[in-house]
């Protein structure tokens, strides 16, 4: 088959979470189970742009409103990544050095899709199917169904939809609709969310089927879904869970050049002892101590909001035992509040304010424990690179967590779980951290060694995800 995957991330040409994660893997899995997969994203001014080599492979024109745009399509020459990649540059509007954030956000991933589609009805030849991910994208199956230029051509090509995060939806005021490509317009309630052009709704709504990267992330949805909950209900016959892989290329303690040791099952212990050391030198901790991490976004989406407390309550209730280390950005106050604790909890925590891929690769290696309080989490990634790292997740029962962690309490449990985004159920599962890591080294050993056994990787999910397109044929 031919899959054409549509995406505002992809690994490593540009990430800022799990999205990037996904983009970057499951085009490569397509393609070694045999199929062409590419993948066309925003051409945004990054280390990979620079030190790559491309060739021009479109040009064209295209209107957001009366606002016209240029743009060129460049593919990477030597396919490194295992796949197709395709850039978009436009102008002005995508050549930027971060993903998102800024205030013509709306404008730049509108002109993107609009290119994607001007481009896609110039090909002879059509993709068997287009999959487009999170909302950047979701106009797309609208677009391809009901705007007038792109109907007749590209109309018949099975569009797949995935919900990596439905937090986040785009939102676009009607007052803006002008900015849309000329559409059938008795087609209007297809855009439509509680009186919004809502880009998210609108791919439920269009495309042929929709899967979200969990399993309980779909039966959540239906409870809890930022607005959404009645769509996801509605649409649910054409939906399904399929859980996200990890890339075990990428992220694999034997052969990961980003740890200071490298090491397997046999040697898990030993090695993880060695990147503990790294970690704690460079972070004022102490080797000797289980050492818990939170990796990711500072968003209440993470529950980030609860660490300062949690943590601050950890060390006292347990008289020091345990080390805490943060790596994160986000909400500018909680990165204040950690950046405080640095010195308030000197020898006991620390954190990095930032994104860096490599001391995230090191914190998975040498931590003890990794933990994930989410409030909300489609399937969270984190905690399957923790499994193959050898460290022990500690983890909030909700979403892709439930699916993939189970708790040490149960029969062949590997996890810490626990049900509340609290403080309370943080600091208890601390406990529970402190006293495995001290006085149960049989069943502490037992784990690593199981969790690092456990098959994450995307073969089976990819070929999932090629049924699934096979059925739309
Ligand atoms: P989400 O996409 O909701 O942020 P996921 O668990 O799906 O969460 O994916 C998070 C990805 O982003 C993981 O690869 C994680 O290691 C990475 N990550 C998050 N924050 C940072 C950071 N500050 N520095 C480095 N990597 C980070």
């Amino acid at each position: 088959m031919e899959i054409l995957h549509v995406a505002a991330e992809c690994y490593p040409v540009a990430k800022a979470g799990g999205l990037g994660d996904v983009v970057g893997a499951l085009p490569k899995y397509q393609a070694e189970l045999g199929h062409v997969a590419k993948v066309v994203m925003p051409m945004y001014r990054t280390k990979f742009l620079y030190d790559n080599q491309w060739e021009l492979v479109h040009e064209g024109g295209q209107h957001i409103g009366s606002h016209y745009f240029h743009y060129s399509i460049i593919k990477e020459k030597t396919n490194k990544l295992g796949f197709d990649l395709y850039l978009v540059d436009i102008n002005g509007l995508l050549d930027r050095e971060k993903i998102y954030g800024y205030d013509d956000d709306t404008e730049r991933f509108l002109s993107f899709q609009v290119a994607v589609c001007d481009w896609l009805n110039k090909w002879s030849h059509k993709p068997d199917v287009i999959h487009c991910h999170d909302h950047h994208t979701g106009l797309i199956p609208f677009m391809v169904k009901y705007a007038l230029e792109f109907r007749d051509k590209l109309a018949d090509i099975p569009t797949v939809f995935t919900v990596h995060n439905a937090q986040y939806q785009g939102w676009i005021g009607w007052d803006k609709y002008y900015l849309l490509p000329s559409f059938d317009s008795w087609k209007w309630g297809m855009l439509d969310w509680d009186k919004t052009i809502n880009p998210l709704a609108s791919a439920v709504k269009c495309a042929w089927k929709v899967t979200t990267v969990s399993h309980s992330y779909l039966d959540e949805l239906k409870g809890a879904a930022n607005g959404l909950e009645n769509l996801f209900g509605y649409e649910q016959g054409k939906s399904l869970g399929i859980l996200n892989g990890i890339d075990t290329q990428v992220w694999d303690p034997i052969t990961d050049s980003l740890i200071a040791k490298n090491y397997d099952k046999e040697l898990v212990e030993k090695g993880k002892r060695k990147n503990k050391k790294e970690l704690a030198g460079q972070f004022g901790l102490d080797p000797d101590k289980p050492l818990i991490s939170f990796i990711g976004r500072l968003v209440g989406e993470k529950a980030a909001d609860l660490l300062p407390e949690a943590i601050s309550q950890s060390i006292y209730q347990h008289s020091g035992h345990a080390n805490f280390l943060v790596l994160g950005s986000g909400d500018p106050n909680l990165e204040d509040q950690l950046d405080h604790m640095n010195h308030q909890f000197k020898g006991y925590f620390n954190s990095y304010i930032g994104y860096s891929e490599s001391l995230s690769h090191l914190m998975y290696a040498g931590s003890d424990f990794l933990l994930m309080p989410s409030r909300v989490e489609p399937c969270g990634l984190n905690q399957m690179y923790a499994l193959r790292y050898g460290t022990v997740p500690m983890v909030r029962n909700i979403g892709g967590l439930r699916d993939t962690v189970t708790d040490m309490g149960d029969p062949e449990g590997f996890g810490i779980r626990f049900d509340q985004a609290s403080v309370g159920d943080i600091t208890y599962s601390v406990g529970r951290a402190i006293d495995l890591y001290n006085n149960k080294p049989d069943l502490y050993t037992w784990m690593r060694s199981h969790m690092m056994t456990i098959d994450h990787s995307w073969d089976s999910s990819a070929q999932q995800y090629i049924d699934l397109y096979q059925s739309l044929k």
